[in-house]
């Protein structure tokens, strides 16, 4: 798939304020830094879409960004913030459970996670909330340019090991990076066909 046309629709605060529509949302989440704005950049062929940056944890806002008329991509607001909580769901900002829980507009939920770290709890306890709420949902892993092809499929495995210990199957997987321009067909073909478009 090739995105031809993209036009920013709006910045919500609440979930009330997201489009009315009926066209799906295909969404983009990660902790702080993940490189989620260069991603989005990267997908989209733009590049001052998404605001890239190096202060973490800035915006606290839903970005929809309408394409071809035909679906938006969604800008999350990045999660991760070092708190301890009783339940996994008060990990995460309101805005973003209120939006990835209850909001029947999402359908599908790119999470992205950086591909040198170990596990992060924070991605780990995010992907089970998402099980648990049966969310459709894949991984990209960012910034493959910093590793070795042989270092990436070790922590591509590492992450798989991690989550086989949650799930007995994989969600599906893309690694990318924005710096050397790796993985957007395959993302972008992915969104195709989860749009039903092969
Ligand atoms: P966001 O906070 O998740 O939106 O992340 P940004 O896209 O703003 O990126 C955070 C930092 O990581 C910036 O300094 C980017 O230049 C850098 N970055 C993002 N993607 C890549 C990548 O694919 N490779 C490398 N080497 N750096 C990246």
């Amino acid at each position: 798939m090739q995105i031809r046309n993209v036009q920013f629709k709006g910045s919500s605060e609440r979930i009330a304020q997201v489009p009315k529509d009926a066209l799906p949302d295909i969404a983009f989440i990660g902790r702080s830094n993940v490189g989620k704005s260069s991603l989005i950049n990267l997908l989209t062929g733009r590049n001052g879409l998404a605001k890239v940056s190096g202060t973490p944890g800035k915006t606290r806002l839903i970005n929809h960004f309408k394409v071809d008329d035909r679906w938006y991509l969604v800008d999350l607001p990045g999660y991760g913030y070092a708190r301890t909580s009783k339940t996994t769901r008060d990990d995460f900002a309101k805005i973003i459970t209120d939006y990835v829980l209850r909001c029947e507009r999402l359908h599908f939920l790119f999470v992205l996670v950086d591909i040198r770290l170990e596990p992060q709890r924070i991605d780990l306890r995010f992907i089970e909330l998402l099980g648990e709420n049966g969310i459709p949902f894949g991984i990209v892993f960012t910034k493959a340019d910093k590793l070795s092809k042989t270092q990436a499929e070790r922590s591509v495995a590492r992450f798989s090991e991690a989550l086989r210990e949650q799930w007995e199957e994989l969600p599906p997987m893309f690694v990318s990076s924005s710096e050397k321009r790796i993985g957007q067909q395959d993302i972008l073909d992915f969104i195709g066909t989860c749009l039903g478009n092969g």
